[in-house]
């Protein structure tokens, strides 16, 4: 832990953190409840009037990004009052307290009801789902229901089950890999590369499927470049090998954002339950289904995908009960958030909302590629079946967005047909300079331009593509609602005061320097002895003690005179405890 200013200054503890007894006084700001650095270890003493606390954490906080302005986040970040007014009036409910708060329950199978229509689902069954906290544990749960339905099927073929492996590409959400290795699988990581657009090779994962593959996941829409992986060809694919080998294997789509997306953007793309091997779809209710964190959603195609060991019926307060989260408590009010976004919007209002998206996506990305200096490795501005980028599909693309523009000219946007004519894909811009721009300026570093990107507030990340690509490095901007045509306007502007500040400022010592960057476990201390070396004046203990003894003792006897009415202060030497500064009423 950093303890900050406190490493410098080993003799100072406390500098009034609840000491005193509340007078009128203390409850205006700055009264001396200051969050002082040796109190940080332990847990608070004494409380403070609500006030204070509420101005100090709130103060705090304000060393935060501006969520508005961060491009680097898939979450929701704004939503409506009315959707604010519900979450705070049902802060305390629940969830999964279904007897006392059953109408909450109501909307969970409501909730449920919807996105098995919303995927496709067998018409007239019941769906088999739950709500989560977000994707990670909704993919958690699809991973377990298939190693278990896998080991059944070994079990009862006199198999060896003691060795499951789960098939994936290396372009994965942590949450992934975080499952295969919870539940002791083997992650098998299908290589990406720059044929394969940074995601899921179809050829390459068939070939690393063996007798102990649970099953796969695939992503709609890869968190680095917004790509979805084709889940329609990876069936078809395992389908064949079935054929051919007999082995089995069904799908698990990890579709965190895409979920949301490609029912609205891209409706005739087959992606759901539509595919026969989807065995279950995961998403976060807080990313395009627009509602805030945290919030996900897991189903299954029918109740048999669902091992019954994996479900728990309690008699729980008065009723039975069927749980197979990984947490049993959790908050109602997101999940009766995203119930009123699906009712408030509909299918017409989140059509907009995502072809909105789409179309400021696309603004960005052949703004960015107009400029010469950067090039987009996100393909959803270019024409179908067009990939990657050169002059020749900088120009397709830029034509083919102003004609789309023009004939769109005075029509809703809620019509999706538009994105038909260009590559599926999320409302998320993945970019780096150009050969060109890099071969003129040998130096240039995108961290740099990130970085000065923070001076206006915008925060868009600079990081490397999976590995074995992870030597094209990309900034990435995810459009959402909130990002308008005037936000991407500004954003390119400043971009590009960025990327002219980088070159003025003489690139190499920023970027040399920048491509250290702040380690969190710095400490205060190693930052100011490496910055000043053996310069560093440096105090004994003592000295410190004294030091700082008789600067606390100023400062005691400045507030003395200045606040005569406050209570005298006494400086005690606890016995060599640091804790040496005390007041007493
Ligand atoms: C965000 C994301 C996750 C994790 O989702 P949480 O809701 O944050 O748990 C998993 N996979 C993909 C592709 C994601 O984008």
């Amino acid at each position: 832990m950093d303890d900050g200013i406190n490493e410098l200054l080993p003799g100072m503890r406390r500098l009034g953190l609840g000491k005193r007894r509340v007078t009128a006084t203390d409850l205006t700001y700055g009264a001396g409840y200051t969050e002082s650095a040796g109190d940080v270890r332990s847990f608070p003493p004494t409380g403070m009037p609500a006030r204070n606390a509420y101005q100090l954490i709130h103060d705090a906080l304000k060393f935060d990004g501006d969520p508005t302005l961060n491009c680097a986040t898939f979450l929701t970040t704004w939503m409506e009052p009315e959707a604010e007014k519900l979450i705070v009036e049902n802060l305390g409910k629940n969830r999964v307290d279904i007897d006392e708060y059953e109408q909450t329950e109501r909307i969970h199978r409501r909730c449920l009801a919807h996105l098995h229509d919303l995927w496709n689902g067998k018409r007239g069954q019941e769906p088999t789902g739950t709500v989560v906290v977000g994707s990670s544990e909704g993919i958690m749960l699809g991973g377990l229901a298939l190693k278990w339905r896998w080991r059944e099927r070994r079990q009862r073929e006199g198999k060896d089950a003691s060795r499951p492996n789960i098939v994936f590409a290396a372009n994965a959400q942590v949450a992934l890999e975080k499952t295969a290795r919870y539940f002791d699988m083997e992650a098998r990581l299908v290589p990406v590369s720059e044929q394969s657009r940074f995601c899921l090779d179809i050829e390459r994962a068939a070939q690393m499927v063996d007798e102990n593959t649970v099953g796969m996941f695939v992503i709609l829409g890869s968190t680095y470049t917004g790509h979805y992986e084709n889940v329609r060809a990876m069936s078809d694919r395992l389908a064949r090998l079935q054929r051919d080998t007999g082995l089995d294997v069904e799908i698990h789509v990890d579709g965190a954002s895409g979920a949301f997306v490609a029912p609205f953007a891209q409706p005739t793309l087959e992606w759901d339950f539509r595919v026969p091997r989807v065995a279950s779809i995961s998403t976060s209710g807080h990313k395009f289904g627009l509602t805030y964190p945290g919030i996900g959603w897991v189903l299954w195609r029918a109740p048999e995908c669902l091992p019954a060991g994996l479900t728990f019926e309690l008699s729980y307060l008065g009723g039975v009960e069927k749980t197979f989260t990984l947490n049993f408590s959790h908050p109602a009010c997101f999940l009766i958030a995203q119930y009123y976004q699906f009712l408030r919007y509909g299918r017409t209002g989140y059509g907009r909302i995502m072809n909105a998206c789409m179309l400021h996506a696309r603004l960005l990305s052949v703004a960015l590629e107009a400029t010469g200096i950067y090039a987009c490795v996100s393909d959803i501005h270019r024409p179908r079946g067009t990939l990657g980028y050169s002059e020749e599909t900088r120009l397709a693309a830029s034509d083919l967005f102003a004609e789309t523009v023009a004939a769109g000219e005075g029509k809703s946007g809620a019509d999706p047909a538009v994105n038909l004519e260009f590559n599926d894909g999320l409302p998320e811009v993945a970019f780096c300079f150009t050969e060109w721009f890099r071969q003129k300026h040998p130096g240039a570093s995108q961290a740099v331009v990130s970085t000065l990107l923070r001076v206006r507030g915008w925060i868009v990340p600079n990081y490397p593509l999976p590995p074995d690509t992870a030597d094209i490095e990309v900034m990435r901007v995810v459009i959402k609602e909130a990002s308008s045509e005037d936000y991407v306007n500004r954003l390119v502007r400043d971009l590009l005061w960025a990327t002219k500040t980088m070159l003025d400022t003489g690139v190499k010592p920023l970027s040399s320097a920048l491509d250290q960057p702040l380690a969190s476990s710095a400490s205060t201390s190693d930052l100011a002895h490496e910055i000043a070396g053996s310069n560093r004046s440096t105090m004994s203990d003592g000295e410190k003690h004294s030091h700082w003894k008789g600067l606390l003792q100023r400062i005691g006897e400045l507030r003395d005179t200045q606040r005569p009415e406050q209570p005298k202060m006494e400086l005690l030497d606890n016995g060599g405890r640091k804790s040496f500064y005390q007041k007493t009423c």
